[in-house]
């Protein structure tokens, strides 16, 4: 990504709503000082880009809560070699968080026209190593798997299994499980070999990941 000059609204939203909380990730932290959050929130909500909230981005969907991305990311442990999937695009924003951290991103996006934008914002800002996909992503990006971690951004009722087997050794997938409309537990799935471990985290509200296997539309 190009270089920002430092913004006093990123730096209070890291120390107050993530670093407060818990996140501790310095690379997490320091990625989410330099992505300009407020460029990936339409214009007519950029008065709360950097709020302790989700943010209405269109079509029904959200740009999520920073401490939640903060959460999640921190949860891959990315050291910079990685190559990750992302399912659920959305604005953008944690894609570009995930192309700070990680060697490759690959995010996924049912909606087109959400889709559309984010590349737009992405390639703005120099994201280079971040390829915005239209597709349902329950099935993965078999072509590009195996991943190193993967991120879902929307709620499942179950973990999806297309995305599970294309986890590479050693790999983890973080995606919120639960009702759709409901409360939800952010879930950690680790391989090793062919033994999958799950770990349930802290409680969470995302929109319902919709495609095979998930939530109808
Ligand atoms: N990560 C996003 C960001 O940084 O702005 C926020 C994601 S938003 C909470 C969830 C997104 O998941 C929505 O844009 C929605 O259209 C998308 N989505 C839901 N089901 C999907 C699927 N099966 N494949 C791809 N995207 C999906």
């Amino acid at each position: 990504m190009s270089a920002f000059p430092p913004n006093p609204d990123a730096e209070r939203m890291v120390r107050f709503q993530t670093e407060s909380r818990g996140v501790r990730d310095a690379r997490v932290l320091d990625a989410m000082r330099r992505v300009p959050r407020d460029r990936f929130v339409p214009a007519g909500h950029r008065a709360d880009a950097w709020a302790d909230r989700p943010v209405p981005i269109g079509h029904g969907q959200t740009i999520s809560q920073p401490f939640m991305v903060a959460l999640m990311t921190e949860a891959l442990g990315l050291r910079g070699s990685e190559r990750v999937l992302e399912v659920g695009t959305g604005s953008g924003y944690q894609a570009a968080v995930l192309g700070e951290l990680a060697s490759e991103v690959f995010t996924v996006e049912r909606i087109a026209e959400l889709a559309g934008t984010a590349a737009r914002t992405l390639e703005d800002l120099g994201c280079a190593n971040v390829t915005v996909v239209i597709g349902d992503g329950c099935r993965g990006l078999a072509e590009h798997a195996p991943f190193d971690a993967i991120l879902v951004a929307a709620a499942a009722p179950a973990v999806p299994g297309a995305l599970r087997d294309q986890l590479a050794d050693g790999g983890i997938l973080v995606v919120p499980i639960g009702e759709s409309a409901g409360v939800q537990v952010l879930t950690m799935v680790r391989r090793e070999g062919a033994r999958f471990t799950i770990e349930e985290g802290t409680g969470c509200r995302f929109v319902p990941l919709i495609g095979e296997g998930a939530f109808d539309a």
